[in-house]
């Protein structure tokens, strides 16, 4: 008996692993598909000037339009991206489609719209990523110095030799560099000093959870963007949402922001009406 039901538990412990195993199976199938059929679309989050309140650039965000759930997020399937290796063919064409995109705005005069684009870290390892780069920016026609590339910090100190190697000749190819997540990932100061990085974007989980009740971390937000600024970064925060947080990042002289306060990421049209109106809204003194 006690061998049956020793058999019963394996047998369901296997029905769920099959489950598990046909679920990521019929996703990676499903992934292969929507790279060949281009299932994917850019949506776009405005990042705001926090001291005149205008659009100073935009982040790239990939959707998948499945053809049966709609519209996904990145959690549902960029996991699975990563480790089958098919999230290089979706951040080639996230950036390819973000630059031609970009492009046209800046034609339609929105001429120093900075984009920004997430590069995963099976992208960056690549032996040829700065080779891709260099001929998209060609073939896209973007001014280089307003692409903004996007890794994370443990991307950029493991192997610190070879990533610092890269991200300098990414410069010398004029595109500026961004760490995603900043305060999230296991950097030092000294670290920092060393690779040549413009923007820190401070994650969103610092901001969210200031109020005047959590002096912690309200003391923390102060002291990244103080020390952000005292070492020469551009600094955006992540996940602003309120008036109280805006006016608290303000006060510390935070350069940039991005949040729900502003937009959610939208398409492209809806994104570049968002981007009209705030140019007309703008008061001339
Ligand atoms: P991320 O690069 O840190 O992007 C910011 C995420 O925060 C976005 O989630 C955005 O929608 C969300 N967000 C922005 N403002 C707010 C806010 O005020 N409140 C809250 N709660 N959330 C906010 P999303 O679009 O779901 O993307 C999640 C992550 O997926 C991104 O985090 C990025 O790491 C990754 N990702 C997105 N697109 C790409 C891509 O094309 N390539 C790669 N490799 N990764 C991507
Ligand atoms: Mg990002
Ligand atoms: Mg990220
Ligand atoms: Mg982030």
């Amino acid at each position: 008996r006690a061998k049956e039901e020793g058999r019963g538990q394996f047998r369901e412990y296997t029905t769920a692993m099959d489950e598990e195993t046909r679920g990521r199976l019929q996703l990676e199938r499903e992934l292969r598909i929507a790279i060949q059929k281009q299932e994917f679309e850019v949506y776009y989050q405005l990042q705001v000037n926090v001291e005149n309140n205008k659009p100073y650039g935009i982040e790239a965000l990939v959707r998948w339009n499945h053809p049966k759930k709609g519209i996904l997020s990145p959690h549902a399937f960029l996991p699975a991206a990563e480790e089958t290796g098919l999230i290089v063919k979706i951040d080639d064409w996230v950036l390819r489609t973000a630059c031609l995109q970009t492009k046209k705005w800046h034609d339609e005069g929105f001429g120093d719209l900075v984009i920004s684009v997430n590069i995963s870290k099976k992208q960056f390892d690549r032996a040829d990523f700065v080779e891709r780069v260099k001929q998209i920016i060609e073939e896209t026609g973007i001014n280089p110095h307003l692409l903004s590339l996007e890794i994370t910090e443990n991307m950029a100190i493991t192997q610190i030799q070879e990533a610092v190697e890269k991200l300098i000749q990414l410069k010398k190819i004029g595109v500026q560099l961004s760490l995603d997540d900043f305060g999230t990932g296991y950097s030092s100061l000294s670290q920092l000093k060393n690779i040549p990085i413009d923007t820190l974007k401070i994650d969103k989980s610092f901001i969210q959870d200031t109020n005047s009740q959590n002096q912690e971390n309200l003391a923390l937000v102060k002291l990244i963007i103080a020390m952000a600024k005292s070492l020469n970064f551009s600094v955006i925060c992540e996940g602003v949402e309120t008036e109280e947080q805006l006016h608290l990042i303000q006060t510390e002289g935070c350069h940039h922001a991005q949040g729900y306060l502003f937009s959610k990421p939208l398409n492209y049209e809806k994104c570049g009406s968002i981007m009209q109106s705030m140019n007309e809204n703008v008061k001339v003194v």
